[in-house]
């Protein structure tokens, strides 16, 4: 099977402060794999672990996307390939969709595309829907389990997570997948794979190289443009230090959490 992987680098929540500007944070913060791309690897790879094949990762972003790159490498994946232009900056999804599209093209033939259900920043849940309406693939969204694939048949039975239980469909592939967490449990890169993935070659491509014009990418192929970020208010919250010794701590602690109703 072929299988091409969707993933983002996103900024790093956790190291969110107050005093940040939402847009700067987006464009220059810390930066890590989406974590919901993480289970899209990891289906890629029990897929190619089951039926032979190949996975190859693909990521639009500024240059140092190249290190999530070598993280999902790192966890297993054949190759990677970079998106990167400064001609795509401030692009929405559809604009993104449009690069990740022409991209998947130029890897040519493939079975399955896989993305997360979302990413942690934009948060559209929109561009593998619309990769795949560019493809003209079959788009499964919130895919919880493959239930059944046959590359040679060229079908797959998924389970979809929906909001009040599980609705079971099929379709002929190549097809557009995207995947919740409930699907797997991503696996951790040994130290010798992140070694081995750092020396890796990701080769880079122009938006000339996807034969797309500047006119159809970033801001200038966009309808949809942000102005402004804020990030949320901080809470106030009171601190308080429980004395004594742990046992006596420790009871105080369970006092006050039933007298809260926490517990
Ligand atoms: C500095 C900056 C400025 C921006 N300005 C605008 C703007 O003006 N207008 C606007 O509409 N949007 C803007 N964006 C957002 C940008 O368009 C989205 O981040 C992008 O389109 C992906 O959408 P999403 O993050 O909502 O992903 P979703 O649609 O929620 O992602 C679903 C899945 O698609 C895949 N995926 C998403 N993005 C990528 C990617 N880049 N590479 C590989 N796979 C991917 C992943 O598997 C992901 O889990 C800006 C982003 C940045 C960083």
């Amino acid at each position: 099977m072929k299988i091409i992987v969707l993933i983002k680098q996103v900024p790093d929540t956790a190291q969110l402060s107050a005093n940040m500007n939402g847009l700067q944070l987006m464009a220059s913060g810390p930066r890590i794999i989406n974590p919901w791309d993480e289970y899209a690897i990891e289906e890629g790879l029990k897929l190619r672990e089951a039926h032979g094949g190949s996975v190859t990762l693909l990521c639009l972003g500024t240059p140092d996307a190249v290190e999530t790159l070598k993280r999902g490498l790192a966890m297993g994946a054949d190759e990677a390939v970079l998106i990167s232009d400064p001609q795509l900056a401030g692009g929405d999804s559809l604009a993104t969709a449009r690069a990740l599209a022409a991209a998947i093209e130029k890897i040519g033939a493939y079975d399955l595309v896989i993305a997360g259900r979302s990413s942690i920043d934009g948060g559209n849940f929109a561009t593998a829907v619309q990769v795949a309406a560019l493809l003209a693939a079959a788009q499964l969204s919130y895919v919880a389990a493959i239930k059944a694939i046959d590359p040679a048949a060229k079908t797959i039975t998924v389970e979809r997570l929906m909001e009040a239980g599980r609705e079971t469909v099929s379709s002929k592939l190549p097809a557009v997948m995207t995947v919740v967490k409930e699907i797997n449990e991503p696996r951790y890169p040994s130290f010798m794979q992140i070694r081995k993935a750092a020396k890796k070659d990701v080769p880079v491509w122009s938006v000339a190289d996807l034969g797309l014009d500047a006119g159809q990418v970033g801001a200038a192929g966009s309808q949809v443009k942000w102005s402004q970020i804020d990030l949320p208010p901080t809470r106030e919250a009171q601190v308080e230090i429980l004395e004594g010794t742990a046992e006596e701590s420790a009871k105080a602690l369970v006092d006050r959490l039933l007298a809260e109703k926490i517990i």
